[in-house]
C-alpha cells in the first residue's frame, strides 16, 4: 500500500495525545516504521551532542512518489479510512510522524525500494515539503536522518530529563520492539561506537537472555497457543458476541466466520529465575507492549505459590488477537488497553504458564547444563557468520496447541539419607525431595477443595488473642467461646482432622497468612517429613502424583523439588569419551 492523505475526520479520531515529546518517542516512531516496512535489521545511530537520530533498515523501500508527499500533514499509507482505523493492526498509524518530525527537527530521508527502481535522497523542510531531491546509491531499504531536533522548540529540549534517563528510555523502548519482534537484529551505537545489540531470533525465548545477562535460555520455557478467538464451542456457552457500538455505519465480520488467535508466552523457570521487584512480567498485544493489568494480575497470581517469598516472574507474554477486540484508547498514548472477553484471554494464558511448567521430557533432555559460555557469545559468533539464530540444542520446544505434552518415565530406584529419592529415566537420573515433593502434590489438593468439616467433640484452645480468633475466622473456622479464656474450635481443615497434633495445627494457623498460607502450611504438616523411610512403591507413587500436579518444579514456598543429572552430562564426568580398552565397560 502506498502513502497517501488522511480523511480529516479519520485524523480527527486518532488519539490527540500523540505528540513526539522525547528522543525515545523519535526512536520509537522511526523504528516502528522500519518494523513496518518489514525489516529485518534496524541500526539506530545517536548523536546526542547533535540532537541527531538516524534509523536505517533493510525494509522495502519507498517509491519517489510516495517520499515526495510522505511529510506532509496527515498522510499515511496505513489507514484509508474510519473503519480501518477499527482494525489497525500496523504499528506507525499516526501518519503523523514524520511531518511532526518535520517541524521539530531538520529531515532527511534515504530509500530505495527493495524490487524496484534507484535510490533517491530527499530534504524536507519543517513543513514536509521537499526542498531538495536527488538520485543516490543506496542498498535497498530506508534511512531516515533527524537533525537538531527541537532545535526550534527551546521549551521541549528544557523540558526532558538528563541524558542517562534519555537514554535509558531508548533502551527500553528497543527492547520492547525486540521482545514483540524477535526476527529483528538491532543494532543501536553512540557517537559511532556500539552501544549495545540484540541479534534476532525465532522467538523471545533468545531475546530475553540479551536483555538480561544472568538468565539463560535455559532458565525459560517457550510456549506456542494457537486458539480460536471467536469461541463458540459448547464448552464455553457463555461467551458473549462482540459488540460493534462504537460507529452506526460500522459493519460486523460474518457470524460464522472463525478468527485465529495466538498466544506466546516466554516464562522464567520458577526453580531458576525470578526477580527481587515486579518488573518483568511484560504483555505485549499485536506487536506493542502495553499495561494490560487484568492479564499482568493473572500471570503474578498464578506463579505466586511457584515462586520464593518476595520474589516475582520473568514472562513475556504476546497475543495476538483480532483488533476489534481491543480497545486501544483506554489511554491517549495507547500504553494501557482493554480486551473485551478478557475472561476469556485469562482463562487461554492460564493455559499457556500451565503448559509452560510442566515437566516436558524433552525440553529437560534439551538441557546441557555444561553450557557455560555466555549467550551473547553464541550470539556475536553467529552475528559474525551472518547465522541469524542460535545454535539448535539451546532452543527448546515449541508447543503447539493439542500436541500434548507427554510425561517424562520417572523410575524409583532408591532413597539417600531417607530424604531423597532417586529416580531415573532414559537419559539420566534425578534427585527428588520428598517432603516438598509430597507438600506440591497436597498443596494442589487442597486448594482445589479447601473443605472445612464438623469437629466433633470440638478442639478447646485457650489464651487466643482477639488477633488470632479473626484469623481462624478469615479462613473460615467456626470457633466458640467456651468459657472463661477457652474457646471450641467447631470445624477443621479436612486433611487436619485425623491428626494427632490438630490443636497444634489449628494454634499455628492462628499465626496469620492469607487462606493460600493457611493452605500451604496444611499441606506442609501433612505431607511426609524428611527422614522417614520409604517403600519402593510408595517413592514411586509420590513420583507419579507429582509428577501430575500443575507446577511440579517448586513447592509452594519455591523451593526447587527435584535436582537433575543428565546422562551426556554424567558421562562427561566420567570421562567416558576416553576410549581406552573395551575392558572399561564402554
Ligand atoms: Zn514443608
Amino acid at each position: 500500500m502506498s502513502i497517501h492523505l488522511l480523511p480529516i475526520d479519520v485524523i480527527h479520531l486518532i488519539a490527540a495525545g500523540e505528540v513526539i515529546d522525547s528522543l525515545a518517542a523519535v526512536v520509537r516512531e522511526l523504528c516502528e516504521n522500519a518494523i513496518d516496512a518489514g525489516a529485518s535489521r534496524v541500526t539506530v545511530s545517536l548523536f546526542p551532542d547533535q540532537w541527531r537520530i538516524q534509523v536505517a533498515d533493510n525494509g522495502t523501500g519507498i517509491e519517489l512518489a510516495d517520499l515526495q508527499v510522505a511529510a506532509t500533514a496527515h498522510s499515511t499509507s496505513k489507514i484509508d479510512d474510519r473503519e480501518d482505523l477499527f482494525h489497525i493492526t500496523s504499528l506507525g498509524f499516526r501518519g503523523e510522524a514524520l511531518h511532526s518530525l518535520a517541524q521539530l527537527a531538520n529531515l532527511e530521508i534515504y530509500s530505495r525500494p527493495r524490487y524496484s527502481g534507484d535510490g533517491w535522497h530527499l530534504v524536507y523542510n519543517h513543513q514536509g515539503e521537499v526542498t531538495r531531491q536527488q538520485e543516490v546509491a543506496i542498498a535497498p531499504g530506508t534511512v531516515i536522518n533527524i537533525e537538531n531536533l527541537f532545535g526550534a522548540w527551546e521549551a521541549r529540549r528544557e523540558g526532558l530529563p538528563n541524558l542517562n534517563q534519555q537514554l535509558r528510555q531508548v533502551q527500553a523502548v528497543i527492547y520492547h520492539l525486540a521482545l514483540c519482534y524477535p526476527q529483528i537484529s538491532w543494532t543501536i551505537e553512540q557517537q559511532h561506537r556500539p552501544w549495545f545489540q540484540i541479534v534476532g531470533s525465532k522467538t523471545s525465548q533468545q531475546i530475553i537472555p540479551q536483555l538480561l545477562p544472568k538468565v539463560r535460555v535455559d532458565d525459560l520455557q517457550y510456549v506456542e497457543l494457537n486458539i480460536p478467538a471467536f469461541n463458540q464451542t459448547e464448552d464455553r456457552p457463555n461467551l458473549e458476541p462482540i459488540f460493534y457500538n462504537r460507529t452506526a455505519d460500522f459493519s460486523a465480520p460474518a457470524e460464522d466466520s472463525i478468527e485465529e488467535a495466538k498466544i506466546q508466552l516466554t516464562l522464567g523457570l520458577p526453580d531458576r529465575c525470578h526477580r527481587h521487584r515486579l518488573d518483568w512480567v511484560k504483555v505485549a498485544v499485536n506487536g506493542r507492549i502495553v499495561r494490560a493489568p487484568e492479564l499482568e494480575q493473572t500471570i503474578v497470581s498464578a506463579l505466586a505459590r511457584t515462586l520464593p517469598r518476595d520474589r516475582y516472574p520473568v514472562c513475556f507474554l504476546h497475543l495476538q488477537i483480532p483488533p476489534h477486540y481491543i480497545d486501544w484508547n483506554r489511554h491517549p498514548a495507547k500504553v494501557e488497553i482493554y480486551l473485551q472477553q478478557i475472561e476469556y484471554w485469562q482463562s487461554q494464558v492460564l493455559r499457556a504458564i500451565d503448559s509452560a511448567l510442566n515437566l516436558d521430557p524433552e525440553e529437560i533432555n534439551d538441557r546441557d547444563t555444561s553450557i557455560t559460555s555466555r549467550i551473547g557469545k553464541l550470539l556475536a559468533v553467529a552475528e559474525q557468520q551472518g547465522a541469524y539464530h542460535i545454535p539448535n540444542r539451546s532452543i527448546s520446544p515449541t508447543f503447539n496447541d493439542g500436541d500434548g505434552l507427554g510425561l517424562l518415565e520417572l523410575r524409583a530406584v532408591g532413597q539417600v539419607h531417607n530424604t531423597y529419592i532417586i529416580a531415573e529415566h532414559s537419559d539420566g537420573l534425578w534427585l527428588v525431595e520428598q517432603h516438598i515433593a509430597h507438600e506440591r502434590v497436597l498443596y494442589e489438593q487442597i486448594s482445589a477443595a479447601w473443605q472445612l468439616l464438623p469437629l466433633e467433640p470440638p478442639i478447646i484452645l485457650s489464651h487466643l488473642t482477639e488477633r488470632q480468633i479473626e484469623q481462624l475466622q478469615d479462613i473460615g473456622l467456626t470457633i466458640d467461646p467456651f468459657g472463661e479464656g477457652l474457646w471450641a474450635i467447631r470445624t477443621a481443615p479436612a486433611p487436619l482432622l485425623m491428626r494427632e497434633d490438630l490443636a497444634a495445627a489449628i494454634t499455628e494457623l492462628s499465626w496469620g497468612g492469607d487462606l493460600q498460607a493457611a493452605q500451604v502450611a496444611v499441606a506442609c504438616r501433612c505431607a511426609i517429613r524428611n527422614g522417614t523411610t520409604l517403600s519402593l512403591p510408595e517413592m514411586q507413587s509420590l513420583l507419579d502424583r507429582w509428577q501430575r500436579t500443575r507446577n511440579p518444579r517448586t513447592c509452594p514456598h519455591g523451593r526447587p523439588i527435584y535436582l537433575s543429572f543428565k546422562e551426556s552430562s554424567l558421562a562427561r564426568a566420567f570421562r567416558r569419551h576416553w576410549v581406552i580398552g573395551k575392558s572399561h565397560g564402554i
